[in-house]
C-alpha cells in the first residue's frame, strides 16, 4: 500500500506555491498511467514513497482551445479527450490517429498528452507528432513563465528541462493550415505494446501537387529522444515531387537515423522501416 502525502491543490496558483514549497521533493500526478506503475514497482525515485502533487482536482488544467494559429491545451487534457476532439480532428489528424493506438481504453482515459510528454519516452506516441509540429511546452513557477521548443525541453530518454518548483501548464501546437499529416506506428500488436519504430510527417504541397513546398518528419524509437530528420527534410523540399524523389528519401532516411537494437527490434530493421513508413506516407500525401 502506497502511505505517503498526496496534496490536492484546486488551483493553478494553489498547486504552483506547493510545488514551490518542496521543489523536487514533490512529485506531480495527471492520470497515473506512468507514475503508479512506478509507485507499485518501487522503481527510482518512486520507492521512497514521495509526496505526490495530484493535478486532477485543478478545473483550469483542462481545456483545449483554439488561440489564433495555435492550439492550446492544459495538462489535464486525456488522450479520450483528444480522440474525440473537433479541433484535433481538423487541424491535427496525425494526433488523433497517434492517441487511437495508445494503451488500451483505460489507459486513453486517464493518460494524459502531458503526463506522455514529462514521461519522455523515445517511444510515447504523441511526440514524434508535436515534434514534427516544433510544438512548444509552458514551464511555470511562482514568479517566471517559459515556453520551451520540445525539442529543447526533452534533454534524454526520461528527461526533461524543469525547474525543481516548476509544472508544466500548457502545450501550444502550431495549426499549420493547409498542411496534410500523417502517423504509423510499428509494434508487435496494436494493443497495449509498446513502439519498435514510428514516424509523424506535416507536409505542405504546391497547388498543382509537383512540389512539396515545406515538409517536416520526425522518428520515434531510433534514439534516446524522437529525431528530426533535417537531410530527408531539405531532400525533398527541393526536388519534384516524383516516385524518383520518393525512393531516394526512402534511401536517405535510413541513412540518416541511427537506431540501436533492444530487446524490441535490431538496429537493421529499424532502419530499414524508417524508409518504408516514409515512402507509404509519401505515396498517401496526393
Ligand atoms: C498498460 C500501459 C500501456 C501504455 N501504452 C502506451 C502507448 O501505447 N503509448 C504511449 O505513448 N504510452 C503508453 N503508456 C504510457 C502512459 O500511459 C502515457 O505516457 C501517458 O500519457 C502518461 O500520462 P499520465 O497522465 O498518466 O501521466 P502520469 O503517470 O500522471 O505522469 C507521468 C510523468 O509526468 C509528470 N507530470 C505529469 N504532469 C505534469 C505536469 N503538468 N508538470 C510536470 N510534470 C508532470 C509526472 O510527475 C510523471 O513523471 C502506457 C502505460 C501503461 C501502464
Amino acid at each position: 500500500m502506497y502511505t505517503t502525502e498526496i496534496l490536492s491543490p484546486t488551483s493553478l496558483a494553489e498547486a504552483l506555491a506547493i510545488k514551490d514549497q518542496y521543489g523536487s521533493d514533490i512529485y506531480p500526478l495527471a492520470g497515473g498511467t506512468d507514475v503508479l506503475v512506478m509507485v507499485r514497482n518501487k522503481i527510482g525515485v518512486w520507492g521512497g514513497s514521495p509526496p505526490l502533487l495530484n493535478l486532477t482536482t485543478i478545473p483550469e488544467f483542462d481545456f483545449i482551445q483554439e488561440i489564433g494559429s495555435n492550439i492550446e491545451m492544459g495538462p489535464l487534457v486525456t488522450h479520450a479527450q483528444l480522440l474525440e476532439s473537433s479541433i484535433i480532428a481538423k487541424y491535427i489528424p496525425a494526433l488523433k490517429k497517434a492517441v487511437s493506438i495508445i494503451g488500451s481504453p483505460q489507459i486513453r482515459n486517464l493518460g494524459t498528452i502531458v503526463g506522455n510528454i514529462c514521461r519522455a519516452s523515445p517511444a510515447a506516441d504523441t511526440l514524434a507528432t508535436l515534434y514534427a509540429r516544433d510544438a512548444l511546452v509552458q514551464v511555470q513557477t511562482v514568479n517566471n513563465l517559459e515556453l520551451l521548443p520540445i525539442a529543447d525541453f526533452i534533454t534524454g530518454p526520461g528527461q526533461i528541462s524543469i525547474p525543481k518548483n516548476g509544472l508544466v501548464t500548457k502545450i501550444v501546437i502550431p495549426k499549420l493550415e493547409g498542411y496534410k499529416g500523417d502517423y504509423i506506428s510499428l509494434r508487435q500488436r496494436y494493443a497495449l505494446s509498446i513502439v519498435v519504430v514510428s514516424i509523424a510527417v506535416e507536409a505542405l504541397l504546391s497547388k498543382n501537387k509537383s512540389n512539396i513546398e515545406d515538409i517536416r518528419i520526425s522518428l520515434g524509437a531510433v534514439a534516446p529522444t524522437i529525431v528530426r530528420t533535417g537531410k530527408t527534410e531539405a531532400f525533398l523540399k527541393y526536388h519534384n515531387f516524383t516516385e524518383d524523389a520518393i525512393y531516394q528519401a526512402e534511401k536517405l532516411i535510413q541513412e540518416e537515423c541511427k537506431p540501436i537494437s533492444d530487446i524490441r527490434s535490431n538496429k537493421r530493421y529499424r532502419k530499414a522501416m524508417t524508409g518504408v513508413l516514409l515512402g507509404r506516407i509519401l505515396r498517401n500525401l496526393t
